[in-house]
């Protein structure tokens, strides 16, 4: 069965045959399983004319009343939670065990949200005008434009949503036209849990038309955009001068030192290369290791790669899925050819599965000899690919990590905590893990890169998001019972 997606304004499934659609094909089947309408300026215009129209409703109906809402929301997700994490695995290619854990995260994120706004209080500050109070009031923007990608459709979107709405926020929201299934079932759980029509509004179709018109439009107030570093930069030369939170790619590096438990150390590197089939903003990018380690984690990476099992989505037992699109594929293979030219060896996989229902399925690879010098070092490569780079000592590890220009996360593999924070205080990055991979993220802490790099803006996670997606406003007023007592 094919689901049909429409654009949505004002609480209104727009389905009208007006517009342009597109068909989604499942990467693992290659078969059509949605067709998305495609929104046009004036969907566009409107969409933002509504959003405008209500965001004072949405402030007024108050931080506490929105917060009830937002656990709703959570609720309608985990009791559809089968329907979504099907739909989600078919068009996005993630192992149906994967999926069905994304959705559990968008849960406790949406229910998250609703918590730290039902308790975030306003400030009052210490006055230099006895008979003058200042207070400080956390505000919506008004209007907030969302535009999110495809790697994954149910919790990326929620870091929006949910610290938007949270804040009051009307939204006018743009998801890759890769997965407009899960962004259906987003809109029809915050429908469910009792927002008003248009609080989201729902506009499908391709960056380059429905993204440009929108983050460039002069009435929205705020952007949240997480992407690619290149279409994140064209989003905040748009939007200049307005509020971006921007989550952009990551190249991220863990370092591997000579004290870890190899087994421990390649079972934990396994998610952090291969999970999501590496298509991970903080997976490891880049294993930095060292010397005298580097044969035993190359032996035993491969071991733990070839038991992931590569297959559909859908299938019982598939623990890796294909990749989710052609040019991630020919980036990856792209990345493989440069490392393999400059001598870099492939120890498993390194190709495309034959006798796959598509050519998107990947197999779990792993490549020694990797150098600075070489494309997979200095850009994201977003694939099921561990790379391992050596090192001789702890300050070469350190040069090694801050040599590209995306920190999103590092992860330093010691025994030894205080070396390993001593190490990790050196990292350019926007979260160190000690005694763990890149890729673990704990989704209420803050997440983003580090400053004066390509990878972003701000940070999301938990009320860090509800802080970037909110202004503050200070009030200074007289104070009658001061003045009553002069
Ligand atoms: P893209 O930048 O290609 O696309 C992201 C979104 O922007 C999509 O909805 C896309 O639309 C839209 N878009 C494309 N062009 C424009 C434009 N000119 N103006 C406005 N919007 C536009 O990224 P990918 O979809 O390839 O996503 C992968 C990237 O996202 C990786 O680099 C990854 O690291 C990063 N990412 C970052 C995360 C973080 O938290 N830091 C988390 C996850 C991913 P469409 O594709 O529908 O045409």
């Amino acid at each position: 069965m094919t689901t049909h997606v429409p654009v949505i304004i004002d609480g209104e499934s727009l389905s009208d045959g007006q517009r342009e659609a597109l068909d989604v094909l499942s990467p693992a089947t290659g078969q059509r399983v949605a067709r998305c309408e495609v929104a046009t300026p004036h969907d566009v215009d409107r969409a933002v004319a509504v959003a405008n129209r209500l965001s004072a409703d949405l402030e007024r109906l108050g931080p506490r009343r929105r917060g009830e809402m937002l656990a709703r929301v959570a609720t309608a997700l985990m009791t559809n939670i089968e329907r979504i994490a099907h739909d989600l695995a078919a068009e996005q290619g993630k192992p149906l065990g994967e999926a069905r854990g994304e959705v559990e995260i968008a849960a406790v994120m949406w229910h998250e949200a609703g918590e730290v706004i039902r308790h975030l209080t306003d400030e009052l500050l210490p006055s230099d005008e006895p008979d003058r109070e200042v207070r400080v009031v956390r505000r919506p923007h008004g209007v907030l434009a969302v535009i999110t990608p495809w790697n994954f459709p149910a919790t990326i979107p929620t870091e929006y949503l949910a610290a938007g709405l949270a804040a009051g926020n009307a939204i006018v929201w743009k998801p890759s036209e890769l997965t407009p299934m899960t962004a259906a079932h987003l809109m029809a759980c915050i429908d469910e849990a009792g927002f008003p029509g248009g609080s989201v509004n729902l506009l499908p179709g391709p960056g380059a038309t429905v993204g440009t018109a929108l983050s460039g439009h002069t009435e929205i107030n705020a952007v949240g955009f997480t992407g690619s570093p290149a279409t994140g930069h064209a989003v905040a030369a748009a939007a200049a001068g307005k509020p971006c939170l921007l989550e952009l790619g990551g190249n991220n590096a863990t370092v591997v030192l000579e004290d870890v438990d190899v087994a421990t150390a390649a079972a934990q590197l396994r998610d952090a290369c291969f999970a999501n089939a590496g298509q991970i903003c903080s997976s490891t990018e880049r294993i930095i290791v060292k010397r005298e380690l580097r044969d035993e984690l190359a032996d035993a990476l491969v071991s733990v790669a070839r038991e992931l099992r590569l297959g559909a989505s859908l299938e019982e037992g598939t623990t890796l899925g294909p990749l989710n699109n052609r040019p991630t594929l020919a980036k990856v293979e792209r990345h493989l050819a440069d490392a393999e030219a400059g001598g870099a060896k492939v120890l498993t996989g390194g190709r495309r599965r034959d006798g796959m229902p598509t050519d998107l399925y990947f197999e779990p690879t792993v490549v020694t000899g990797l150098r600075p010098d070489m494309v997979a070092f200095q850009e994201e490569t977003f694939g099921p690919v561990a790379f391992l780079t050596v090192c001789d000592d702890d300050k070469e590890a350190v040069r090694l990590v801050n040599e590209h220009d995306l920190g999103l996360i590092a992860g330093v593999m010691t025994a030894d905590a205080e070396r390993g924070r001593r190490l990790g205080s050196q990292l350019k990055a926007g979260i160190v893990n000690v005694g763990a991979p890149a890729t673990v993220w704990q989704p209420h802490t803050p997440f983003g890169g580090f400053s004066g790099r390509r990878s972003g803006v701000g940070r999301i996670g938990g009320r860090y998001t509800i802080e970037a997606l909110s202004q503050l406003q200070t009030f200074v007023t007289p104070r009658p019972e001061y003045a009553s007592r002069s």
